[in-house]
């Protein structure tokens, strides 16, 4: 292969990339957007359960600790609180 031949798929490997990371971009803040959208003054996530609705509480047995999970206090075990913090 020549040098121009080469200089041209250097060219179009490279247009082929940032046309890529372009459409990656937009999907990626497509994505946020929406999830912002949806979630801002509806419902937002439990930060103390991380969503979950259950923590594990170390609980004392003895001569070591067991974990128990229980129903998150924040949200009452639902993973979702109300509005923006
Ligand atoms: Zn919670």
């Amino acid at each position: 292969m020549n040098k121009i031949g080469q200089l041209i798929l250097g060219i179009a490997i490279l247009i082929g990339i940032t046309a890529f990371v372009r459409h990656q971009y937009n999907y990626v803040i497509q994505k946020a957007t929406a999830k912002h959208v949806a979630t801002w003054g509806q419902q937002r996530k439990c930060l103390l359960c991380n969503g979950t609705g259950h923590v594990t509480s170390w609980r004392s047995h003895g001569p070591g600790v067991t974990p128990m999970s229980e129903a998150c206090q924040s949200c009452n075990g639902t993973g979702w609180v109300d509005g923006p913090p």
